[in-house]
C-alpha cells in the first residue's frame, strides 16, 4: 500500500503570509485537503498534518510524519515577497535530495507552470519539514498571496490546480489518473446558506471573519455570474 503524508503549512495562531486580508494557512489547508481527497480517490493512504485550522508546531509535523512510513511527504505553501513584487512557482527538496524527491518535485513544478504560474524552478533549502522528515520530502510554494495575477490564477484556476499536482503524484506513484465520475443525482435537495456576495475579495474575508468569531464554519465559494 501506498502512503503518503500531506501537510498544509501554518494554521491556527500561524496564519503565514497574509495579504489583504487573505491567510497562507487557508490556501493551504484548501489545496492540500482536496489533494488528499483526489489521492484516496486513487487507492493510497493519506495521512494530513492537519485537517482544519489547527496550529501544528513543525517539531509535531515531523514528528507525526516520523511514526509512519511514509512513500512521500508533500508541504503545501503559498510564497510571499514584497507585495506585487515576485510571481510564480516554485519547489522544494532538501539538500542533495534523492531521485524520490528532485522526481516528484520536478513533476509538481512543471504540473503547476502547465497551468499558467512563472516558473521559478526546483529548488533546494534546508527547511524543517524537509530536512526532519524520514520519506522523500517536496515543499510546492503555489505562487505569491502577496500578487494578485498569482491569486486571480490560484482562485479562477482552483480545481486544475489540484488536479495537477495531484496527477504529477499519482505519475510519481506509477498510478493512472482517472476522471472523477460525474455523480449521478440523488434527488435529494440541499439547502445552503449565504451570508454574503461580494466583489472585493477583502470584503469576503472580512465577512468569513466575522462569521468564524460568532462560531460558524464559514468559508469563501467562488462564482463568476
Ligand atoms: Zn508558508
Amino acid at each position: 500500500m501506498i502512503k503518503i503524508c500531506c501537510d498544509p503549512g501554518h494554521g491556527g495562531n500561524d496564519s503565514g503570509a497574509v495579504y489583504k486580508g487573505r491567510k497562507e494557512k487557508d490556501d493551504n489547508l484548501a489545496i492540500g485537503k482536496a489533494v488528499a481527497k483526489e489521492l484516496r480517490r486513487h487507492g493510497v493512504i493519506v495521512d494530513e498534518t492537519r485537517t482544519g485550522d489547527k496550529t501544528v508546531s513543525l517539531k509535531e509535523r515531523s514528528n507525526l510524519e516520523n511514526k509512519g512510513s511514509y512513500d512521500y511527504f508533500i508541504s503545501f505553501h503559498r510564497n510571499a515577497f514584497k507585495p506585487e513584487q515576485a510571481k510564480g512557482v516554485e519547489t522544494y527538496t532538501y539538500l542533495n535530495a534523492g531521485v524520490k524527491a528532485k522526481g516528484l518535485a520536478a513533476k509538481i513544478q512543471a504540473a503547476l507552470v502547465g497551468i499558467g504560474f512563472t516558473n521559478r524552478g526546483v529548488k533546494e533549502a534546508n527547511f524543517h519539514v524537509l530536512r526532519e522528515t524520514k520519506a522523500p520530502a517536496v515543499l510546492v510554494e503555489i505562487g505569491f498571496i502577496d500578487n494578485t495575477g498569482d491569486n486571480q490564477l490560484f482562485d479562477t484556476k482552483r480545481e486544475e490546480i489540484i488536479k495537477a499536482i495531484s496527477k504529477a503524484i499519482l505519475s510519481q506513484l506509477g498510478i493512472k489518473y482517472v476522471e472523477a465520475q460525474p455523480r449521478p443525482p440523488t434527488g435529494k435537495t440541499l439547502y445552503q446558506v449565504m451570508a454574503g456576495s461580494y466583489a472585493v475579495r477583502e470584503n469576503a474575508q472580512r465577512q468569513v471573519e466575522r462569521l468564524k468569531k460568532a462560531g460558524f464554519d464559514a468559508t469563501i465559494m467562488i462564482f463568476r455570474p
